[in-house]
């Protein structure tokens, strides 16, 4: 089984980041939590490409469990990899991150294509956070499970904690190895 994992604000805290970054509230405001993009001022695409963004993304916290859990499969003999918009110019910094922060780390994706890549990689089943993702990601007909954040609530996936993941996940990781098997 090869599960496929976004990495900002699925296994990594960037929003909470940013608002400490850009804001200097720990606390992301009420209008932002709606947002999948937030416009504030600073943050241009290049942002994650300087150096400063570069520090910023080494020094985001991880969604506590998510490691765990990851490494668990990795233990079952499921196949992680880890499919990311960030751009590729943080491929070392996001590597080391999850390195840092014990994540199990084969294979790390750059890309805006994420169902096209989904397809590519034959994933089973992808954890996600953003809509604009998990549309693609449901269009190639790839299961989908989306971490819960205010942005996602209405779009039409299973929402999962890292809490709940443990429990949730090898269910769905089984179900899809039964059907594959009928
Ligand atoms: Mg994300």
């Amino acid at each position: 089984m090869i599960i496929g994992v976004d990495i900002c604000n699925t296994i990594a805290r960037v929003n909470e980041a940013l608002a400490l970054h850009f804001l200097g509230t720990y606390t992301i405001p009420e209008s932002l939590q709606k947002q999948r993009r937030w416009d504030l001022p600073g943050l241009t695409p290049d942002f994650f490409r300087s150096p400063t963004g570069m520090i910023f993304l080494s020094q985001v916290q991880p969604y506590n469990g998510a490691a765990e859990v990851l490494s668990s499969f990795v233990r079952s003999g499921h196949k992680v990899i880890y499919i990311t918009a960030r751009p590729q110019e943080t491929e070392l910094v996001t590597r080391r991150w999850l390195k840092e922060h014990h994540f199990p780390c084969d294979e790390v994706i750059h890309s805006e294509e994420k169902g096209l890549v989904c397809i590519e990689k034959e994933v089973d089943v992808m954890i996600e956070d953003d809509p604009f993702y998990a549309q693609q990601i449901k269009e190639a007909g790839v299961s989908l499970f989306l971490v819960k954040q205010r942005y996602n609530a209405t779009f039409p996936a299973p929402k999962m904690d890292w809490k709940m993941a443990r429990l949730i996940l090898p269910k769905a990781v089984g179900k899809n190895i039964k059907s594959e098997r009928n």
